[in-house]
């Protein structure tokens, strides 16, 4: 049997829609954008939603529009995927690790406070694997030292804590629509906010700075564009955005397969005592990575492949990678965080795996815990 590790729920209706983008004169008038973002806007419960090209750019734009900037520092976990870390060290601020809970792989909340200096100038909370952060300790810390929360929801588009989803409790929540995300187009990121200012300049930032929109130059009445501020090229395209409308649509019903899914598994791995990464109270969670954690992981990893199926480390800690280590992280500081890295290992989790599939998945791991625990 071969088992990926991944299948998107790209289908005739998004297949038509992109269709039908590709007749239209212009391939980039952005109504399809438009049309994404209010309606991303609506599920998530925010005031506005801002197409961009990836999540890595709007965790970028959102840091360097909130203010952050060369030596500040931001604070953020090193159990993610680089990307975090690399927009914040894109505007040369200095990302300050916090350790997670050994549970859930969230940041601990607890230890937030004593990592804060007078250069700290914002939060950067990662939902990782779909689980949320606790936003009401993270948003009365934020105010308490008047820092700004830019939340990293790129596993987290259906998930909520306290009723509270992405979006609603911080300045910006940036989502990404990677190829193995929830909903995907290949390729593509978005902000939501509540903050009318910040999704103004977002508009502007993501096309050069331009005051109007590129494709509006033709459509409107003749009208010279001029530069205010230094953007770049971040925009979301309408093909794009013509792919993830219909997937939107389904998006929970998506959601509801998966959890079953995990709840299968949840079951399983509680019986035969095989450790997984739990969700928080409170939390519906996205459920986006279903993650076991292993003793023997490299071995078990490889027992798995040998088995045909797709498998992932989401992630190993970015204080292991080389070029953090050399400048000075130590992953000794961030125990929790370091176990998980050393430890995890995601499973298939998608809307389109059989029960047949992920009955040999579940069986294969308890084999190789087996061999090699
Ligand atoms: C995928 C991912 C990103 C980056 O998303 P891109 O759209 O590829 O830039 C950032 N953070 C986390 C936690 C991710 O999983």
């Amino acid at each position: 049997m071969k088992i990926e590790f991944f299948k998107h729920n790209i289908g005739k209706e998004e297949i038509s829609e992109v269709n039908k983008v590709l007749k239209t004169i212009f391939l980039t008038n952005h109504k399809k954008v438009d049309e994404f973002e209010n309606r991303f806007a609506d599920y998530l419960g925010v005031n506005y939603a801002v197409g961009l090209n990836s999540c890595s750019s709007s965790l970028f734009l959102s840091l360097k529009l909130l203010g952050v900037s060369n030596g500040d520092e931001v604070i953020t976990t090193p159990l993610t995927f680089v990307a975090t870390v690399n927009a914040i060290m894109n505007l040369g601020a200095k990302p300050v690790f916090v350790d997670v809970d050994l549970e859930t792989g969230l940041i601990k909340e607890d230890y937030i406070e004593k990592h804060i200096s007078s250069k700290t100038k914002a939060i950067v909370p990662v939902h990782l694997y779909g689980n949320m952060c606790d936003m009401k300790k993270i948003s009365c810390i934020a105010s308490k030292y008047g820092l700004k929360i830019i939340e990293d929801a790129a596993h987290c588009i259906e998930g909520s804590r306290d009723n509270i989803r992405p979006g609603q409790l911080s300045n910006a929540a940036c989502f990404s629509f990677y190829a193995t995300k929830n909903i995907t187009s290949g390729e593509g990121g978005a902000v939501a906010t509540n903050d009318t200012d910040l999704a103004n300049q977002l508009k502007i930032m993501r096309n050069q700075g331009m005051d109007k929109d590129a494709s509006r130059r033709y459509t409107d009445e003749f009208r010279h564009w001029d530069v205010n501020v230094l953007g770049f090229k971040y925009n979301m395209s309408d093909i794009q955005a013509s792919l993830l409308i219909p997937q939107l649509s389904k998006i929970e019903n998506f959601w509801k397969i998966r959890e079953e899914i995990c709840n299968i598994y949840e079951y399983e791995f509680t019986k035969s005592g095989i450790n997984f990464i739990k969700i928080p109270k409170n939390a519906k969670p996205a459920r986006h990575l279903f993650v076991i954690l292993v003793k023997n992981r490299d071995k078990i990893l490889n027992y798995l492949k040998e088995n045909g199926i797709g498998v992932a480390v989401n992630y190993r800690i970015v204080s292991d990678l080389t070029y953090y280590k050399k400048l000075g992280y130590n992953s000794k500081d961030y125990a929790n965080a370091k176990y998980i890295g050393d430890s995890c290992i995601s499973l298939p989790l998608y809307p389109k795996l059989k029960r047949k599939e992920l009955n040999f998945v579940i069986n294969k791991v308890k084999e190789g815990l087996k061999l090699y625990d």
